[in-house]
């Protein structure tokens, strides 16, 4: 009986620290790949974008888009990759002006939009939404001493920092990804950011445990095309540079997808059934479905 015992555990080692060698953890920090899949580019005039990727590739992953905006008292940080990316950042930035880093806004709280917040010095002022602060206090990372890369400033419907052409304008439009994202727009260089409401052609992460929503999701994208009529260009949040109908066709994307769901709920088909028959990917051309069964049970659960 013993032996038996100590035979499986010994099995159960051997079986942990081979799967420990087949996949191991994620390094804090850049890998090769990932340091040359982040690049700075000119979005436009004083306005600059580190490239993240798609985090479908974990390889080559250091978190969502970040926003690079030189103003004349200093540069403003939109969202800081994964934790250990910092450093990456300021070297990049570096390579574009040599003026400090004076605010971070975070779009949102996941790790990947906030992570390398510790790693700028106490007298850069972080931003946000207060919802997000609220969920940014409950991750492990912003933790006891990690508690100072939490933001000191927040906001509930809109805020504006700087003025004339350093001018930044931060909204909140409602629930989507998550209950806290941030929109923000650049007037003098008519630029959006939209953190991860708009991160890729697919179904959106709906980050249900930090207030996200599906049903809602529509109508929050819709107040911000509602006031990017003095936008050319999107920053968004996984992906490459993207328009304002772009962003419409999003909308109306999201409206079909929670109408099929619901055409599904009400034939009684099951969400895991409802996300295979749903196909949107022949109305709106290079949309993937690799994320819809995720948002479609969220959805599910939501019509409840
Ligand atoms: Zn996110």
């Amino acid at each position: 009986m013993k032996r038996a015992l100590v035979l499986s555990v010994l099995i159960a080692v051997g079986g942990l620290s081979l799967a420990a060698y087949q996949q191991p953890p994620q390094p804090a920090g850049p890998t090769p790949g990932a340091l040359a899949a982040t690049k700075i580019e000119k979005v436009k005039d004083n306005l600059y974008m580190i490239t993240g990727s798609d985090p479908t590739d974990r390889s080559l992953f250091s978190g969502g888009n970040t926003g690079v905006f030189i103003t004349d008292n200093g540069v403003v940080v939109v969202d800081t990759k994964l934790t250990g990316w910092g450093q990456v950042l300021l070297d990049r930035i570096k390579t574009v002006t040599n003026k400090p880093v004076t605010t971070i806004i975070n779009t949102h709280t996941h790790g990947d939009h906030t992570g390398s917040n510790n790693m700028f010095p106490a007298t850069v002022e972080i931003v946000a939404h207060e919802n997000t602060k609220a969920n940014m206090e409950k991750m492990d990372a912003f933790k006891g001493d990690g508690a100072k890369g939490l933001p000191k400033k927040t906001y509930k419907d809109k805020m504006t920092l700087g003025s004339g052409k350093d001018r930044v304008d931060l909204y909140y439009f409602g629930r989507g990804h998550t209950n806290g994202d941030t929109w923000i727009v650049y007037p003098s260089v008519r630029v959006m950011q939209t953190g991860d409401m708009f991160a890729w052609k697919d179904a959106p992460l709906l980050d249900k445990a930090n207030g996200g929503s599906g049903v809602e999701y529509a109508a929050t994208v819709r107040k911000a095309v509602a006031v990017a009529n003095n936008v050319d260009t999107l920053i968004v949040g996984h992906s490459p540079l993207r328009t304002v109908p772009e962003l419409k066709e999003y909308a109306q994307y999201m409206d079909d997808l929670v109408a099929a769901v619901k055409q599904a709920k009400a034939a009684g088909k099951s969400a895991a059934d409802a996300a295979a028959s749903i196909d949107l990917m022949t109305k709106y051309k290079g949309y993937k479905k690799e994320r819809q069964t995720g948002a479609v049970q969220v959805i599910y659960d939501e019509l409840k």
